[in-house]
């Protein structure tokens, strides 16, 4: 039972989400300076701190060490974070030697076999140098030496490496199960400790419930053995929000209030009957407004009271850490309660750097420079400072420059503490308690199995092998104290410098263009003002576009070519610049458009967005392609006295046919490259989407495209059928079923006159393949998305996955519990994973599929769909891939297993099927994916993510084989496509001679 709140918690957090870095720099940079005195004694103690990570004489070594050896810019040190991230978790030999192979033939273990007297060093040397050795330097594994050091000494090589990684891990993992990690700790009421629970975030309903189930365990043996001390000296446990719910996403915000609040208040009064220190950690920014939500209303529930050991993490390299301070702050006030903050810089820069740019933000939520993050850091600690008692500030840091800023600032030695990670920063703790007995310093301790140390181990590498990382610096010693000692302040200077130069924004990302804008979805205001605008939009009544007749059709046809000739000679600038324009008004009507496309074609929030950032991209790349190609002629070379120029003209009229699957994007796309080209042009769309269709059309008029350039047919098959016989075009675009294609194609084939090209994007059974290498989590997150996403409606989706049979029972599971987590329903609800399919004739159709394979294949997933045109997700596994005979437009996924030893048969399998649109590879064996690029004739290969969402201009969209003509949409080749080339020569000479080759000096 939650207890009610007496007092209220302040208002829910806002702030803006990626403010102006340079904004944040000024305010940073006009702190009160720290005195000479202060900035002297600073550096005496980071000096000492320095000096004792340097000669750190630590026989078991240190994570220093062994970066030193295996720094991450060598082929080496990658080399080894990759074997360390999979090894452990390959079940089979065979995979597991193919693995090891692969990763040390990349490299030059032996040489380092000598070099560093360090135990851990020399103990993963050793024992990946005597695996190395048994690949020679120069030789494949496939040869001949390979092959017998093979034979020889395959499982002593798997031993001694999987023994290493093990080695590795427990340097940072202090124990396999709670009860081994207290175990370890000697004397755990001496020493603070923070214990966390190793895992990936949770992906299905039994995760979560494993996850705080070992949670409530660690809680009550912490608590058993935490001995008489008062808080803050008390142990503690750091909790993940990400382990507890598996939809921990701002979207679904009402249920994880409802489903994890209440989690989370269990764990929490388990605490306090043992008066632990209770932390949540800090995780990505677009889940910080849901975290502190979930955070306020558990905190707020009135068995807490009396208690002073909940607290949160506070990540520095956000922008708004200084915001999250005072919130918190107000949230202990507003209980009349005390809370513990743990500062740290963040854990995860690299992935919010890629999200912000692949969403297409407005800016980072991070800072791009280190030390703004440092600056930050200082800021934050100063402010969490002044506001002890209330709150107890937990400085979480392995860089001795902070250390020593901080321990000045505190101006005392009580009132706060320092905590490392298990395993790091070993020697600069062990000097600070040596000069400051009584500072109190906690160390966040890991514990989990091998299997679930994987990913942390990654983030330790990479965090300590990045060479911005001050442990990574203090590890080097050319690298000369005074530069460690820099002040943050002093290097970035002036707040014009806060930025990274070589980091653009996300918006401005790409060459020639602007990247279409995202919205952040984490950002309640904004996801807030866009959900109210869609819902506020009129669109027109469904049904109020009539079907063109065979009249209408002549009439469009002969219009646009009547139109023609002057479009075909308005310039390829003006044309680019309207297409520009089109992309503007696009971004400025957003709400407009993804109501259109929520209401007539049943797209999620997500999916609305993901569509018209597509058509967004797809105008502005054609334009910026179609510059530099219609632009001017470009000269050929040839004899002199003659002139030779290639020019790229339109064609005439191209009919543009669309489906209604991507009714903007797909829609925008063919008819702006088109038009791009030269060509006017009949769009017909879906007969299913003609209401958005016809707002593009409106649209791009609207931009300066004139009504003779661009005709709208709406209609049917048969009326598409009437424009294609047409004898006066030029061209055919179309996308859509490969049976259409070929009728078009015949269509084509069958009229006298010019014989004129056909572009056909069609579809595809498209499969992924999974190895044991491969991380179940994140396969399971891209099968998920590349099968269920968008219903299944979009041609790159996945319908057939082969896994290794060695792990497929648990990856299959683990993917039926996540699809089992996804809420299907209204598109305009923005908790909405999955909408209705088209229309009821394609639910049918599913529905018939559905049926047959309940019977014939074994179901491991069957989904309930609400009343309506729903089909909800369903698994089924095949004895083999040949059951499946067509693509399956819905969100229905096929599975088939196999073994390592029987790969060649997958590969056949996926030949078989005569497609190649789309192609995902789950591995951590880059042999292996080689040759799969090197052997698949499929048009999109996608390595270790999800296979959907072809970025224009970033992924080139279009298949092989059956999956289409080619070239590829939004790619270099595409509008080449829509054109005819004429080359002008003139004989410069004809005027009696060669003036310019007389006249040229000698
Ligand atoms: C006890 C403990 C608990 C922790 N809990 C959490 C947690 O809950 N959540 C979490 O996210 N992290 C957590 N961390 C990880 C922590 O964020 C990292 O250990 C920390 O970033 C390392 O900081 P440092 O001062 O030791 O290293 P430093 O090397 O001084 O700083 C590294 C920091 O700078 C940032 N950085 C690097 N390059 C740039 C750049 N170009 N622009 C901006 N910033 C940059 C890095 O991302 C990193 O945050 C925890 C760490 C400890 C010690």
């Amino acid at each position: 039972m939650i207890g009610r709140a007496m007092t209220s918690s302040p208002p829910p957090f806002t702030a803006p989400y990626a403010p102006d870095d340079r904004v944040i720099a000024e305010r940073l940079l006009a702190s009160a300076p720290l005195d000479a005195g202060q900035e002297a004694r600073i550096d005496r103690v980071a000096s000492r701190l320095i000096e004792a990570i340097r000669t750190n004489d630590d026989p078991l070594g240190g994570v220093e060490d062994m970066l030193r050896e295996f720094a991450l810019s060598t082929k080496e040190g990658l080399a080894l974070m990759v074997l360390a991230e999979a090894l452990l978790r390959v079940p089979d030999a065979r995979t597991a030697d193919r693995f090891i192979e692969d990763k040390l033939g990349e490299g030059d273990f032996i040489h380092h076999e000598t070099r560093s007297s360090a135990f851990l060093v020399n103990a993963s040397a050793w024992a990946l140098g005597l695996s190395a050795r048994v690949i020679q330097p120069g030789e494949t594994p496939q040869g001949t030496i390979g092959r017998l050091a093979k034979r020889l000494g395959a499982p002593a090589v798997r031993a001694a490496t999987r023994q290493a990684m093990r080695l590795m891990g427990s340097h940072f993992v202090l124990g396999e199960t709670i009860e081994a990690a207290l175990a370890r700790v000697h004397a755990p009421t001496a020493s603070r400790y923070s214990f966390d629970m190793l895992g990936e975030g949770a992906r299905t309903a039994a995760d979560a419930q494993r996850y705080f189930n070992s949670y409530a365990t660690a809680i009550d043996a912490i608590g058993r053995s935490a001995g008489g001390r008062p808080l803050p000296e008390r142990p503690g446990i750091s909790v993940k929000l990400s382990a507890l719910h598996p939809r921990f996403e701002a979207v679904s915000h009402a249920r994880v209030m409802k489903e994890l609040v209440p989690r989370l208040i269990e764990l929490a009064r388990r605490a306090k009957s043992h008066d632990l220190n209770f932390t949540v950690d800090a995780e990505e920014a677009d889940r910080l407004e849901l975290s502190l939500d979930v955070i306020a209303a558990a905190f707020a529930d009135t068995s807490l009271q009396g208690w002073d050991g909940f607290g949160l993490a506070i990540q520095a390299y956000q922008k708004r850490a200084a915001e999250v301070i005072a919130w918190t702050d107000a949230l202990a006030r507003a209980h009349a309660r005390h809370m513990m903050v743990r500062l740290v810089k963040g854990a995860y820069w690299d992935t919010e750097v890629k999200r912000a740019q692949e969403r297409g933000l407005d800016d980072y939520p991070v800072f791009t420079r280190k030390a703004m993050t440092d600056l930050n850091y200082v800021d934050c600690a100063q402010r969490l400072l002044a506001l002890r008692p209330r709150i107890f500030p937990q400085f979480a840091t392995h860089n001795a420059l902070t250390v020593a800023t901080v321990l000045e600032l505190a101006g005392g030695e009580s009132g706060f503490e320092f905590q490392r990670l298990h395993g790091m920063g070993e020697a600069l703790y062990a000097r600070l308690r040596e000069d400051h007995p009584k500072l109190a310093h906690r160390t966040y301790a890991p514990v989990g199995s091998h299997r679930d140390l994987l990913a942390y181990l990654v983030r330790r590498l990479l965090e300590n092998g990045a060479n911005s990382s001050f442990v990574a610096l203090a590890a080097d010693d050319a690298i000369p104290v005074k530069t460690l000692l820099r002040r943050p302040a002093a290097i970035i200077g002036s707040a014009a410098q806060a930025r990274h130069p070589k980091i653009p924004l996300p918006r401005d990302l790409l060459p020639r263009r602007i990247n279409s804008r995202g919205i952040e979805f984490g950002e309640r205001a904004a996801l807030g003002k866009l959900v109210a605008e869609i819902a506020r939009t009129k669109i027109p009544a469904k049904g109020s576009i009539a079907d063109s007749s065979t009249a209408d059709a002549e009439r469009a046809v002969a219009a646009a070519r009547a139109g023609f000739p002057a479009w075909a000679a308005t310039s390829a600038i003006e044309r680019a610049a309207m297409l520009e324009r089109a992309a503007d008004l696009l971004e400025a009507r957003a709400a407009h458009f993804m109501a259109l496309l929520q209401r007539e074609g049943g797209k999620t929030l997500d999916d609305a967005l993901s569509e018209l950032r597509e058509a967004t991209d797809f105008c502005r790349y054609y334009a910026a392609e179609g510059r530099n190609l219609f632009g001017t002629g470009e000269a050929t070379p040839g004899p002199t006295g003659e002139s030779n120029e290639l020019f790229l003209r339109g064609r005439g009229v191209f009919i543009a046919i669309s489906p209604w699957n991507f009714p903007l994007a797909i829609f925008l796309g063919q008819v702006t490259a088109a038009l791009m080209a030269g060509n006017s042009v009949v769009a017909k769309p879906a007969e299913q989407t003609p209401l958005i269709a016809s707002e593009a059309v409106r649209l791009l008029h609207e931009a300066g495209i004139p009504a003779s350039a661009l005709q709208f047919v709406p209609g049917d098959g048969a009326i598409g059928a009437v424009l294609t016989a047409h004898a006066d075009i030029a061209g055919v675009v179309f996308t859509g079923s490969t049976e259409v294609a070929r009728a078009i194609n015949r269509t084509l084939a069958a009229k006298d006159g010019p014989i004129v090209p056909l572009i056909a994007e069609t579809g595809g059974i498209n499969a992924m393949i999974a190895d044991a290498t491969a991380l179940p989590e994140q396969v399971a997150d891209d099968v998920v998305t590349s099968a269920f996403r968008s219903a299944g409606q979009r041609c790159s989706a996945l319908r057939l996955l082969f896994v290794q049979d060695d792990v497929a029972d648990r990856t299959i599971e683990m993917i039926a519990g996540a699809a089992r987590e996804l809420r299907l329903g209204d598109p305009a609800d923005p908790a909405t994973h999955i909408g209705p399919v088209i229309d009821a004739e394609a639910k049918a159709r599913l529905d018939a599929h559905i049926a047959r394979m309940k019977k014939q294949a074994r179901v491991h997933f069957a989904g309930d769909a609400p009343p309506g045109n729903f089909v909800a997700p369903h698994i089924f596994e095949l004895r083999d891939a040949t059951e499946l005979t067509e693509e399956v437009f819905g969100p229905i996924l096929h599975v088939v297993r196999y073994g390592a030893e029987k790969f060649e048969n997958v590969l056949r399998s996926i030949e078989r099927t005569g497609y190649g649109l789309t192609l995902g590879v789950h591995s951590r064996i880059d042999d292996m994916i080689d040759a799969v690029i090197a052997r698949l004739r499929v048009g999109n290969i996608y390595v270790n993510r999800n296979m959907i969402g072809a970025v224009v201009g970033v992924q080139p969209f279009g298949g092989f084989g059956l999956s289409g003509t080619g070239p590829k949409a939004g790619g270099p080749h595409y509008l080449a496509r829509f054109a005819t080339e004429q080359t002008v020569t003139v004989n410069t000479a004809a005027a009696g001679g060669n003036a310019a080759l007389l006249s040229g000096d000698e």
